[in-house]
């Protein structure tokens, strides 16, 4: 029985902190099986900062559990490709949007990439999805919920939605209706809810970038929060997924505005009591303490840490180290700490690898390991409690293998599961560490190959290409430098380079 089975056979006692309710409550999606997520993408107006991918990587790991649990899992991430700030900034630099936003958005995919967060099955760009938010506005028009400005664009009315403010609980005293209290930027403050901006009147200042589109109701450009709604609705639709998301998340600052918003639209458009039946918020992450802002000085981006020779298996250890619900601190000591923790799971994954048909005694380890986890992750994604159990198996599994005992099939097979969960380890390993750890045995060439053609996944593809190392390495130690060639190739032409040291030991990394 693999360990995938064995997680998928468990009773369901899924919970989620819905934002919604305020409280805890069991997941259960509407149809079985199958989970439809929608997750706010970056606006690709310039490179997303790391607090950005604290977000991603909380959804990447919300997903990646999703599916362990045997769930099918099917995620909207949206590229937000037309807003102010890229008019202005296309603008300044006289260029379309087009141009502005296409090498941000390859940038975020690369980024994305090499945090190793998994595609989800849909990136829809804003621009490329117009007609279905001009039939949204169309829609809310036609039943009153939304009317024609003076100034020619397209506005909410909030007071048509008694629900508005269930999401951020806002007491509907403020609440600013009419022509008074209306907003027509993509961003305003928590203080004030207004009728919010759906479609924005065309400006030359749109025109010359390449922003604006006809509509019946008018020349213009859809506003922020009304593309979350019509991609999302759109593609539900085109998948036969009804109108309502099972997951709906993203960032804490989005709530309010932004998903409030997305609720009231939706809502009032598909006539559905609500948008998405769970709501999740990730929280913020800190640069040393500060909270991350141009003010500061203190952005910092995935490619800046990735300059810096930060490991990305550090990084998403670091980040799941913290609960998704509470600040995550980024410092050079935190991070010097989860390099060193990436590094030790690394070489306890090598030694696991490396043993064969191991005793019985391992199962309960197996069974140990999987049971903490599934636990700690079933209750509102508890990773920093499951993480806790993965270093203590690795100690207790160290232990093991120095007494000299064989790991286990079933607790090679769990302690996979498990990376392939939180794909924590080290994009780089010195294998030095295999040359001293492991004897005669594993250098001696007679361990079996690994497969010619690598794994999809990602955290088996990086075994893969260390126990080919491995190989490698036994057989220059025979002195068999055709067959070392022929393995360095074979690497290669999987996307591995490999590097000989002076003192004999040998690193592979992503070429
Ligand atoms: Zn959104």
């Amino acid at each position: 029985m693999t360990g995938a089975a064995t997680a998928a056979s468990r009773p369901a006692q899924l919970r989620f902190f819905n934002t919604l309710t305020r409280v805890v409550e069991e997941f259960q999606p509407v149809v079985p099986g199958q989970v439809t997520m929608y997750t706010c993408g970056p606006t690709v107006w310039n490179y997303a900062h790391i607090g950005n991918f604290r977000t991603f990587l909380f959804e990447d790991l919300l997903r990646r559990w999703l599916r362990a649990r045997g769930l099918r899992v099917y995620q909207i991430m949206n590229l937000t490709d037309v807003d102010d700030r890229i008019i202005r900034e296309a603008g300044a630099h006289g260029v379309s949007i087009r141009q502005l936003t296409d090498p941000f958005a390859a940038a975020f995919h690369e980024d994305r990439r090499w945090l190793r967060i998994e595609d989800a099955e849909a990136y829809p760009r804003a621009t490329e999805c117009i007609p279905s938010m001009v039939e949204l506005v169309q829609g809310l028009l036609a039943s009153g919920a939304a009317y024609r400005g003076e100034d020619g664009s397209v506005y909410f009315a909030i007071d048509r939605f008694p629900a508005y403010g269930q999401l951020s609980q806002l007491d509907r005293r403020e609440l600013k209706t009419g022509a008074s209290g209306r907003v027509s930027s993509d961003e305003y403050d928590k203080e004030n809810a207004r009728d919010f901006v759906l479609w924005k009147a065309v400006k030359p200042e749109d025109e010359a970038v390449g922003a604006a589109w006809d509509a019946p109701f008018g020349r213009g450009r859809p506003g922020w929060h009304l593309e979350c709604s019509a991609m999302a609705l759109s593609l539900l639709a085109a998948q036969g997924l009804g109108a309502v998301l099972d997951i709906h998340a993203g960032g804490v600052d989005l709530i309010f505005p932004h998903h409030e918003d997305e609720i009231a639209q939706s809502c009032a458009y598909t006539g559905e009591a609500t948008f998405a039946r769970y709501w999740l918020h990730g929280e913020f992450l800190n640069v040393r303490g500060t909270k991350m802002s141009k003010r500061f000085g203190n952005i910092t981006t995935p490619r800046d840490l990735r300059e810096d020779g930060v490991d990305p298996g550090a990084l998403r250890l670091l980040m799941f180290q913290a609960h998704y619900r509470q600040q995550v601190d980024l410092t050079d000591e935190g991070l010097q700490a989860a390099r060193e923790g990436s590094r030790r799971l690394g070489e306890f994954s090598l030694r696991m690898s490396q043993t064969a048909a191991g005793t019985a005694d391992w199962d309960g380890w197996a069974r140990q390991l999987q049971d903490r986890v599934h636990g700690a992750l079933d209750g509102d994604l508890n990773a920093p409690q499951a993480i806790a159990a993965v270093f203590e198996a690795a100690r207790e599994g160290n232990r093991r293998l120095d007494a000299g005992t064989a790991a286990s099939g079933r607790a090679l097979e769990a302690w996979r599961w498990t990376m392939g969960i939180f794909d924590l380890l080290p994009a780089a390993m010195d294998l030095q560490v295999v040359a001293e750890r492991s004897p005669a045995p594993a250098l001696s060439g007679t361990a079996a190959e690994p497969p010619t053609e690598p794994p999809a996944e990602l955290a088996h593809a990086e075994e893969w290409a260390r126990s080919w190392a491995r190989v490698r390495l036994a057989a220059k130690g025979r002195r068999d430098f055709q067959e070392a060639d022929r393995i360095r190739d074979l690497l290669a032409r999987a996307g591995w380079e490999v590097r000989d040291n002076k003192d004999g030991s040998m690193e592979v990394r992503r070429a």
